[in-house]
């Protein structure tokens, strides 16, 4: 079956909105330098703050673009699910059409409905809706508007009630805010389909039944008093996922299926000299049950990790050991861990994975290409310095043989948090070698350890708990300690929620 291509689905995209008389702008950089209160980009309508908040006009009254978003901190941080699940990335684009004081929800919703079931084709009984259920402490009732003009596309079955979580956003603590519909589609065999209705299963974090578009209709102002009262002009801010349109229009089961992730995929298989077998864990809390479903994850993890490094690079943030840079710094060792434990690469390697990228997204986002020469370079000198670590603390583990052999054959917790912490040796690595040692590690421990450290961090933790909140970081500790904890194995950081 061949795929369709990612970038003849973007350009449908942009020229359905283009001909409802958008104005296509290009994406702005991932990389933000000018805003305290955010470190990247993680939306869509980020960029366009200003006009919200009426601190500039707006250049158009419509506008549509693709734009590059990264979810590894603050109030968005999806990277404990990256890899383990088959939707969720650190950067994806966002595709978003904007009104800004223009059209609002009759046309919004009459457009998603058209762009999805006419010119992508996607089957309506599969599509279902929500609208906000409303809040009896703002005062808001149902979005019944939202509610009665999606009945003239779709079934009341398919129409979903939704609570203030999914279905009502919030710039922050004040500002332009409003009711949301988001659409979710069911990917799904007809067999499960009969055996559970997808309605059962949205916003459930089932894989096959996701969310692929948020529509935002700004109509309210929130107040420092809490209240809310009605914007002079209202607003409306979509975001699509376009990894999950393009599952959904490839007709397969994972983002990493389609035409965005096959190249970077086989690449890495090829590389590795073994099969990318789509397995994934069915939930996202489950470890690796097989051998193949371990090496599934490494590869969807270097492959969705690569474009986060590689964007945040040619967009102007290089890795280092503050603040943006040192989430950048943090998530290519989490890449080359991956490569070096579970897939066995002992050389720098992911750098070779840029000029597939570049190549890949030259039409859209050609600043890659013409940097990948630097991209490349600075990815491989990050490799090397990380290998060389993980290498100390191979040796440093050698060291420890005799102790862990005295007291049981087990390395106990401090130890392995000091591999961690110092080596940055991750858990699961230190667990990996100890096992081919004949000896075992003690994870209590160092879950305990962790524990510590991260009470030590918390003061010191950035504060980005809304869109746009203002961060609170001490200068001395990097900014971005939440992070830290992703080091260590997903099973650990599990047990902590
Ligand atoms: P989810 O509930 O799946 O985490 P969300 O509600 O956090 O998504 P929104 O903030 O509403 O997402 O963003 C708009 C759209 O962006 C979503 O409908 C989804 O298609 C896409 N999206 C959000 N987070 C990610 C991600 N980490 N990777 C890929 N696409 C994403
Ligand atoms: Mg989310
Ligand atoms: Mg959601
Ligand atoms: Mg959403």
């Amino acid at each position: 079956m061949s795929l369709p291509t990612a970038s003849h689905v973007r350009q449908q995209f942009l020229d359905f909105f283009a001909s409802k008389g958008h104005h296509i702008v290009p994406s702005a950089p991932i990389v933000v330098k000018d805003d305290p209160t955010l470190l990247f980009i993680n939306s869509g309508m980020a960029p366009f703050k200003d006009y919200f908040l009426g601190n500039k006009p707006a250049p158009y009254k419509r506008i549509a673009d693709t734009q590059k978003c990264l979810r590894v901190s603050g109030k968005h941080n999806d990277l404990e699910e990256v890899g383990y699940d088959t939707y969720h990335h650190t950067m994806f684009e966002m595709l978003g059409n904007w009104s800004f004081g223009d059209y609002f929800k009759t046309d919004a919703i009459a457009w998603a409905w058209e762009l999805l079931t006419d010119v992508f084709k996607l089957e309506k009984d599969r599509l279902y809706v929500t609208y906000f259920e409303g809040d009896q402490a703002d005062g808001t009732g149902p979005d019944t508007e939202t509610q009665n003009l999606w009945r003239q596309y779709t079934t009341d079955d398919r129409i979903l009630p939704g609570n203030k979580k999914d279905n009502f956003w919030e710039m922050g603590d004040t500002g332009p805010c409003g009711p949301c519909t988001e659409i979710h589609i069911d990917l799904r065999s007809d067999e499960e389909r009969a055996a559970t209705p997808g309605r059962e299963l949205v916003n459930a974090d089932h894989p096959q039944v996701v969310e692929i578009w948020n529509n935002v209709f700004m109509e309210f102002q929130r107040l420092a008093d809490k209240s809310l009262i009605k914007l002079p002009e209202q607003s409306v801010d979509t975001g699509m996922g376009f990894e999950r349109l393009m599952m959904a229009v490839s007709g397969v089961k994972s983002n990493y299926d389609t035409d965005v992730f096959q190249p970077l995929i086989q690449f890495i298989a090829n590389e590795a000299g073994i099969r990318y077998h789509g397995t994934a864990p069915a939930k996202v809390t489950d470890q690796p049950a097989t051998e193949n479903e371990k090496t599934d994850i490494a590869i969807r993890v270097i492959a969705d990790h690569i474009r986060t490094i590689s964007f945040a690079i040619s967009d102007g943030q290089l890795p280092s050991n503050v603040k943006a840079g040192y989430v950048i710094r943090r998530i290519l060792r989490r890449a080359v861990r991956y490569a070096f434990s579970s897939l066995g690469f002992k050389q720098p390697f992911l750098y070779k994975l840029v000029p597939v990228l570049a190549e890949q997204m030259r039409d859209i986002f050609p600043e890659l290409k013409q940097q990948t020469q630097f991209v490349q370079r600075v990815v491989e000198e990050e490799e090397i310095a990380f290998l060389k670590t993980l290498e100390n603390g191979l040796r440093r583990l050698d060291a420890l043989e005799e102790a862990a052999r005295a007291n049981g054959n087990r390395i106990d917790g401090k130890t392995a948090f000091e591999l961690s912490d110092t080596f940055g040796f991750p858990l699961d690595l230190t667990a990996l070698i100890a096992r081919e040692k004949g000896l075992t590690v003690d994870e209590e421990g160092f879950k305990k350890e962790l524990e510590q450290q991260k009470s030590r961090s918390r003061n010191a933790q950035e504060t980005e708990q809304s869109d746009w909140t203002v961060v609170t970081e001490s200068d001395e500790q990097p900014a971005f300690v939440g992070y830290d904890l992703d080091e260590a194995p997903a099973k650990i950081l599990r047990y902590r929620k």
